[in-house]
Order: C-alpha cells, then structure tokens, then sequence
C-alpha cells in the first residue's frame, strides 16, 4: 500500500492511457492485479490484466467490493454498468502498469540496488537488508516479487520517506529483461549465481548473462563475480570478487564459515553462520556490495556474523485444539503482513481468524500510521481477534479488533498462554525475528509425531495452470478431492481450489462432501457414491449426487419430494466401457421419461469415465467410449430439452484426448503432480514424505536385526531405526531390501521386515547421525518409484498414507 495519491490527471498522464471520467475525484494509492485479492478498494486502481483469463472478467467483482478506477483495453468496454467508475483505456494493461510503477519510481533520486541471476536473488536481497538497515532505511521486494508484475508491484512501495531501494528482478524467458530494466533503473547493480543456461529457457549461457546484464544498462557500478566479469558491456563499472587475483574483493579461503579475502592490500576475513557453498557464494557477494557502498570493516563483520536464514515460504499446520496455524515469521512489514493475510482468507476452515503480531521494526511511516494500516488490513481480512506483542503495538489498540489483547514480550505471552483462548481458529504467526516467535509457534503446535507430509500449494496451483492451459476455450475444470484429496489433505486444498476457480469439486462419499462445507468450500460438490442412508444430510448440505442406476433415481427422486427440492442439480452417469457404474445406453430412454415425469431434479451433468486414457495400445477401445458416450449425451440433449455440461476425461484423458474433453474435465492425480503420460519435469512435485533417525546400531556379523530374524548384514554395519511403518501407509512388501530412502542424500536400503510403526534401514559406512532427516519420497525419490517396487500405481501409494501422519502445507 503506497500513501502517496495520484490524481486521476496524473495516472493518464504516467499510463498514456485515454480516461473515462465519471468521478474526477477519486485518486488511488493502491495497485490492486487480483480481484481475490482486494485490500484498501477506495484508493485502489484495478489493471484488468491479460493472464491465464482475462482480468476484464473480473471488473464486476472488484467493483461490487467497491473499486472504483479501473485499467482496461477492451475498446468497446460498456461503462455505463459501472455509473461511479473511472475507466483509464490503454493498449496493453501489462504496459501500463509498468509505465505507471517506471513513472513512480522515477520520482525518487536515492540509490536504487537492482539484483538478478539464476539463484540466490531473494537470499540476496534479504540478507543486504539484514546488513544494511541499521544505516538506511530500505524498500525492498515482498518475498521473491521479481516477476513482470512483481517488480512494478515492488517499486510502487518506494516512497520519499526511505533512502535506500533493493529490488529483485527475475525473468522466465528470453526479451523480459530490458523491461524490467527500463521499470527499476538501477544505480547499482548486482548478480548472484548464474545457473545452467537450458533452465530459463537459454539457448546458451553466454544468451542467458548477456540478457541478465542488461538490467544494469544504466547502474553506475555493479557488483559481479569476477568470472562472468568479461562479459559486462563496457560502459559499466564493475566492483569485482571472486578468487581471480585482480578483484576487488579477492577471496583467499573459506573453510567452517570463516571466508578470508584481501581488500585494498589487507587481508580480512567474516564469519557467517552457514557453511554451504551457496551461502557462501550469497556472502561473498553480499560483502562485495557492503563494501561497494562503504560500510565499515568493522560493522560488517559484525552484521554477517549474525545473518539469518530466508524462509520464503508460508507453513500451514495443525495446532492445538483444532486450530490451524499459519507461521510467518520470516520478514515482519506491511506488505509480507498483507501477502499472509490474503492466504489467512484463502483458508476457510474456521470461522475465526486471530493474528499474534509483534512490533513491526524498521517502517518508514510514523508509527500511527504504520498501525492504523495495519487495523485496515486485518479488518479487510475480517480478523476477529489480534494478540499484541511489543511497546509500541500495544499504544493503538484503537484501531484494532475490539476483543484484542497485548503483551510487552513474548515471554510474557509465553508466560499467560494457558489463559488464552485457542479454539478452532485460524491463527496468523508473525513476528519480528528479535521477537523469537519460534517459540510461540512451537507451544501452540499439536504434537508431531515426526513422520510429516509436506504438501507445497504452490506446485499444486501450477500444476492445475498446466492442465488448464491444455485445455479447449470454455471448458471447465472439476477438481477431484476424494480419498482426501488423494492423501494430500481435504479442507487445505478444497480451499486452495476454489481460490483458483476451479468450476467444480468432487468426492466420494457425502460425509467428505460435508467436512468442506464445514471448511467454507462453497463450490458444487458432485458426491460419486451416493450412500442412500446419506441422501438427507446431502440435501442438507447443497451436495450433488451422481445417479448411476434406477435405484438410486427412486431414492434420490422420494427425498427430493420430501425436502420439496424443485430442479435439484444431479449428475447422470453413463456406462461406456469401464463396467463399474452407470446407465447404459439401452437404458437412456427410460431414464429420459422419467426425468420428465419429475420436477424434483435438474441434470446439471451427464459423464461417464475412460478406463485407459492413458495406454495407447487401447487407444481404440478409447474412441468406442468415446462414440457411446457422444450417442447418449446427444440423445440426453434432444430429449429433455435444456442444457447440461458433458465431460468423460480424466487427467490423462485430458492431454490426451483433447477432443474428448467436451465441457468439463475431471483433474485428479495430474494435480498431485503424478501423470506418466507427460515429460518428467512438466508437472511439479506436490507431496514429500519425511521422517527421522529415532536410533543408530552396530551391528555385527552374528546379530540379526527386527521380527523373525529377517534381516543380517554379513559384514556387520551400521543400522538405523525410523519412525514410519506400515500402519503409516509404508507397505510391509518394502522391506529386506525391497524399499529404499533418502538419508543425507544417498539412497538407502530397508533391512528386516518393516514394522507396524517403525522400519530400519542399512546405512553401514555413510556419516549419519540420530535425528537426521529421512525423504521416503519426494522429487527425486519418486512416489512412482516406490509404487513400481510395490507392483501398484501411485494412486495406491498416495491415498495410502495414513491420517496420523501429519500433513504441513506450505504456500509462498
Ligand atoms: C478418480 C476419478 C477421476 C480422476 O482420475 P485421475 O486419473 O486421477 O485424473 C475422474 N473421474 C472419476 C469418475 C473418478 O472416479
């Protein structure tokens, strides 16, 4: 959120854009790409931006929230719907927001640091301002807003009350960067480590590190690792470090977080608390620009000593008393505040939402003002309830929920927590890192038994982008969440997908249907198998059964009269091949006379399910189901006289078989990131299971290891003992051998038969330690692996986990 307002004279001027005035004052200070996203709407300008839909789609929405100016570049925009709206018409919306985000940062003339390269960016980032923000008082990139939107959202944040700008830039493919470049104008330039070149879509390295370069067009020095140092243009200055002799910065040696380097003829040296290579190369890079801009040798060293970790990424987990927690406790500023807040909304589980917040360090708004945005966003995002920590926090309970409490510190919160309330609420972790909230995160976590599944939204969501964009104009998606989304949580992801509009959800059974609407899922939910004792909660809870036989259309036709249901929305599912349930299509005629002889209900879809979409030695069979199903829907149409949505394919249908994708398709396992018919690499890994070390043993040649002496290690070795078994879902078929896991990155074999909640493993010879991590699968231990050494599917694997391993859900 920017203070500083822009008339509507100015935004056609910076935008070049033709206005539509029906307000002529009604200035904005807010960027608002996202009608899900909406926060400060009287002040905010909505760019209906060209993405995977169009943002024109959505001007009703945001208007009805109360937006009042919008971007568009539909030419023939009706406005009149829209009586108190400012319309600004530009050629390309995506264009105007970076002219408007280039115009405002243009206003401002103190150092503006541009960072980019293939990793590292926002570790970069975050740790300079780690450095530098006793000295100066920074804006800088929310989390890794580095995008073509992100950077203008990013600079719109600068204003006249910080001296100091750090701004990250990424790209996804090649002739991105000159417009970023144009946007940030660097005075200073920055590249972290350049990656190989095929991952950003390159033809060659030297392609990729020439348009990065770019952004420094205009930077008047740039702080570069001296060997990509030949390929800076001329024009600029560089400031050098790396291990070559001539650098600025010559790094001698590190070894146990010690990094040595000569500066100007002294020999100096930092300590960092990492030792990775990467954080490293980040430090050595991060030095170089600490000098670059003149700090002392001393608070240098002094600051790198006490660099902290980046976590980018938002966790979701269960807490006590059914409560979920959101922990954020990596950046603690206004707009990382809002970013939370929108995923706080997103979840719907609870109907209470309370935020602990700290003291926010380090703002260049006055403290009042600082906290009264802050009361605005917690309004918007309809939080009952804030939990205070901090002197300065505590002095503007005025502008905050009316029940809120406050504490001077965190041990006092830690002190009084058994006196406050959690129950079956959402609760919003965030705190300075001086706060240590880890603490209150970890007293408010249910206990874990240390088997997780770490399910990442993130991948999810782009998997779900991938299919849709597969799929033909206007056909939509019906997300399947049965078996607990396929392992991976309900309410979590049911919420997740209706934050991305997906058209539909379905389940099994009408009791999974009920837990999502217990979780705010507000969506139509298809119920497969409909369980006929069910039909009145069903009713009760707008769910929409599948009718799949007579049987079942009496039952579900006598309580629909029963409730007086007129039109009630139901699924008629065909038999097309599969033989598992469904009318066939000798029976389409009756089903149709009897439709008509009841008004109780309404097709709201006809589908049937391919059996092998994905083998093309049956691809044959595919198109038989696919002519039945044509016949019997056509049949369907002309007969009852109104429309209804037709879809038969799944995931693998749907890429596929993309002229059978009809009006609808039904995305199940492709969106956990699993479909053997794509490239690997295409879909992203949404779930990785994890456990540790409980116990390392010796064990000699003589000695036998678990139940029925199964497992020896002739040479004698070294054993370690994990918490996950097969009542976790981890099939006893894996064991002696037959499984493997990840320790310390090397694939590791299972010994002994696998027990009820434990399982060894052979790690004889590698450096292990107890309570070391174990990965039973994730994107390099693939779940497909695991499903081949079982002789079964993914599927089975997947769904087979069991609900007392926890799941932890992270969003970025
Ligand atoms: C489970 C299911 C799907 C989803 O199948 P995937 O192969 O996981 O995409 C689609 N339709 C029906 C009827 C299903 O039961």
């Amino acid at each position: 959120m920017n203070h500083q307002l822009y008339s509507v004279y100015e935004l056609e001027k910076a935008m070049g854009a033709k206005a539509f005035i029906q307000n002529a004052h009604a200035p904005i200070r807010t960027l608002l790409i996202d009608s899900r996203k909406l926060h400060d709407v009287s002040f905010g300008l909505f760019f209906a931006l060209q993405q995977r839909k169009d943002g024109h789609e959505f001007i009703a929405e945001a208007y009805q929230a109360g937006v009042r100016s919008f971007v568009i570049s539909h030419k023939n925009w009706s406005m009149a719907a829209f009586p108190e709206a400012n319309f600004y018409l530009v050629d390309d919306t995506l264009n105007a927001l970076q002219a408007l985000a280039g115009y405002h940062r243009a206003k401002f003339n103190y150092p503006v640091l541009g960072i980019t390269g293939s990793n590292g960016k926002t570790i970069v980032k975050e740790w300079l301002f780690q450095l530098l923000s006793s000295q100066y008082r920074i804006v800088r990139s929310p989390k890794s807003y580095n995008s073509q939107i992100g950077v203008a959202l990013s600079l719109w944040e600068m204003t006249d009350a910080h001296n100091l700008a750090i701004i990250e830039a990424g790209i996804s493919k090649p002739g991105e960067m000159a417009k970023l470049a144009t946007m940030i104008r660097p005075t200073l330039g920055i590249l972290t480590h350049m990656g190989e070149a095929h991952a950003e879509g390159f033809s060659s390295f030297e392609e990729k590190l020439k348009e990065k370069l770019q952004l420094f067009s205009l930077a008047d020095r740039v702080i570069i690792n001296d060997q990509y140092a030949s390929f800076l243009p001329s024009q600029n200055t560089a400031f050098l470090w790396g291990n070559q002799v001539n650098s600025d910065l010559q790094l001698t040696h590190s070894s146990d977080r010690i990094i040595q380097a000569v500066y100007q003829q002294h020999l100096q040296q930092v300590e960092i608390p990492f030792e990775d290579a990467a954080s490293i190369e980040n430090a050595g890079c991060c030095w170089a620009t600490a000098l670059a801009l003149g700090l002392t040798t001393e608070t240098i060293f002094e600051k790198m000593s006490r660099l902290q970790a980046v976590e980018m990424r938002l966790e979701l987990k269960n807490g006590i008393n059914d409560c979920s927690l959101i922990d954020d406790s990596y950046s603690c500023d206004v707009s990382s505040l809002g970013i939370a807040l929108n995923f706080l909304k997103q979840q719907k589980q609870h109907d209470k939402r309370t935020v602990i917040l700290s003291d926010i360090p380090e703002s260049s708004l006055s403290e009042e003002m600082l906290y009264r945005q802050v009361g605005d966003l917690l309004r918007e995002a309809r939080v009952d309830r804030l939990i205070g920590v901090g002197s300065a926090i505590a002095q503007f309970a005025r502008f905050f929920p009316e029940n809120s409490i406050f504490f001077t510190d965190t041990s006092a919160l830690l002190a009084a927590l058994h006196q406050v309330p959690f129950a079956n609420e959402a609760v919003l972790i965030k705190g300075a890192r001086s706060f240590a909230f880890e603490q209150l995160s970890q007293a408010l976590l249910q206990q874990l038994h240390e088997t997780v599944l770490e399910i990442n939204l993130n991948a999810l969501e782009a998997n779900l982008n991938y299919y849709r964009a597969q799929l033909q104009p206007n056909v939509k998606v019906m997300a399947m969440v049965k078996a607990f989304s396929y392992g991976s949580g309900s309410a979590e992801i049911a919420n997740l997908l209706q934050f991305n509009r997906v058209d539909y959800l379905a389940v099994a059974y009408a009791d999974e249907g009920v837990s999502l609407r217990k979780s705010g899922i507000t969506l139509p939910i298809m119920v497969m198998s409909p369980d006929l004792a069910a039909i009145d909660t069903m009713i009760e809870h707008d769910l929409e059964p599948e009718i799949y036989s007579f049987r079942v259309f009496s039952a579900i036709d006598s309580a629909l009269k029963r409730h007086k249901k007129q039109k009630y929305p139901v699924h008629l599912k065909i038999e097309t091949g599969m033989h598992r349930l469904g009318f066939g299509l000798d029976e389409v005629s009756v089903l149709m006379e009897r439709l008509k002889h009841t008004s109780s209900m309404m097709v709201q879809s006809v589908f049937s399910h391919l059996a092998a979409a994905e083998d093309p030695a049956e691809d044959a069979f595919t198109r038989e189901q696919i002519a039945i199903f044509t016949q019997a829907t056509e049949q369907l149409s002309a007969g009852l006289g109104y429309s209804f949505l037709r879809h038969l394919a799944n995931t693998s249908g749907t890429t596929r078989w993309k002229e059978a994708q009809f009006d609808m398709v039904r995305l199940g396992i492709g969106l956990y990131g699993i479909d053997k018919t794509l490239a690997p690499g295409t879909l992203q890994t949404v779930t990785s299971l994890k456990t540790s070390i409980s116990q390392l043993k010796s064990i000699t040649p003589d000695d036998t290891i678990g139940y029925n002496r199964k497992g020896k290690l002739p040479q004698g070795g070294t054993i370690a003992t994990v918490k996950i078994g097969y009542a976790d879902g981890y099939s006893r078929a894996l064991g002696n051998g037959q499984g493997q896991m990840l320790v310390n990155g090397q694939l590791v074999p299972t010994i002994g038969s696998i027990c009820m909640d434990m399982c060894m493993l052979d790690v004889s010879g590698l450096s292990v330690a107890e309570g070391d991590d174990v990965i039973v699968f994730n994107h390099e231990l693939r779940v497909e692996q695991i499903a081949q050494q079982l002789q079964t599917i993914p599927y089975e694997v997947l769904s087979g986990i069991s609900q007392r391993v926890k799941r932890v859900y992270y969003y970025e």
